[in-house]
């Protein structure tokens, strides 16, 4: 790969190049899937560079130390683009097309319907969320978007590869099945994207993570999602909602930040530091181990599905 279509891909900017070879460009030509991802995929790699810029004018991050927080976390990002963007697509569409056809009902382009699509998309992304840290399985494609040992907007890329698919896949069943119609979809993704880059702002850009009004209850905050981030005891298995906390409030999983107790990021077992092979594979290779001692089928079956930790003495 060149160097200049590299950067063209990692900033995200593939989709309007394609566009505007291809297309007269006119408004008609972002309301395509295409068309939404050319002009979303590069907003996060713009916020990105303006995080590592703000971090070297204002706090004069050097590049060494800067290299070892984001080191990792653009490595998975590039492993996963390579993999996950073509499956991902056809995934959305095909689980899309299948779970809509079982809609008792489909909600119309109309405000008051926007407001029940969010409310739909942010359960979706409870169950999705949920489930990543409660089935063993699953935990191993999340356990690397919770490894890194620093908050940052690089957090963002760190997640094992079928961790995207398996998001879309449960996010757009259940909207679709609830009648949230494709348009109203994409617009919950898009808003959900901006918002789930917003809370993983860094602490030297945004120390408080939170903004000092009513906002700070009714949405979820930075500092929401850093206590989800943390393994202290005090805030392990919270915030499983992205922007809205309402399923949160409901189940009882909402937990916000405790002035005094700081959010301690990373893994609650020991970690190789700044380490993409345990930080990627890591939680594979300690269910494959578990597995492989485990003295039943029974128990093997178990591991897989139950939370991570089960079966492990004092569990
Ligand atoms: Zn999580
Ligand atoms: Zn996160």
């Amino acid at each position: 790969m060149k160097l200049p279509e590299a950067l063209v891909n990692f900033f995200g900017l593939g989709g309007i190049e394609t566009l505007t070879s291809t297309h007269h460009l006119t408004l008609a030509s972002f309301r395509s899937i295409q068309g939404i991802e050319a002009v979303v995929s590069p907003i996060f790699p713009a916020i990105l560079m303006c995080e590592i810029a703000f971090l070297v004018w204002a706090y004069h991050r050097s590049p060494r130390r800067l290299y070892g927080v984001y080191k990792i976390p653009v490595l998975i990002y590039a492993f996963n683009w390579i993999i996950g963007l073509l499956v991902n697509i056809h995934v959305f569409l095909w689980t899309q097309r299948h779970f809509a056809a079982f809609a008792p009902f489909t909600a119309t382009l109309r405000v008051g319907w926007f407001f029940y699509a969010y409310v739909v998309w942010e359960l979706s992304h409870f169950v999705y969320h949920w489930t990543c840290h409660k089935v063993r399985l699953l935990w191993v494609l999340h356990s690397p978007h919770h490894a890194p040992t620093h908050m940052n907007l690089g957090v963002i890329f760190a997640a094992f590869f079928l961790q995207g698919t398996y998001a879309n896949f449960v996010r757009t069943a259940i909207c679709s099945i609830l009648g949230v119609p494709v348009e109203l979809l994409l617009l919950c993704m898009v808003i959900d994207a901006c918002w789930g880059s917003l809370i993983h702002f860094s602490e030297e850009l945004w120390p408080s993570g939170k903004t000092g009004c009513f906002l700070d209850t009714l949405l979820l905050m930075p500092s929401d999602h850093r206590v989800h981030h943390s393994s202290n005891p005090e805030y392990i298995d919270t915030n499983y909602c992205n922007t809205l906390p309402i399923w949160d409030k409901l189940f009882g999983t909402l937990r916000r930040e405790t002035p005094g107790i700081r959010p301690r990021y990373g893994l609650s077992r020991p970690q190789k530091p700044n380490h993409f092979t345990d930080t990627y594979f890591g939680e594979i290779g300690l269910l494959w181990h578990d597995i492989r001692n485990a003295d039943s089928w029974k128990k093997r079956a178990l591991l897989v599905v139950m939370p991570p930790g089960w079966g492990s003495p004092g569990h």
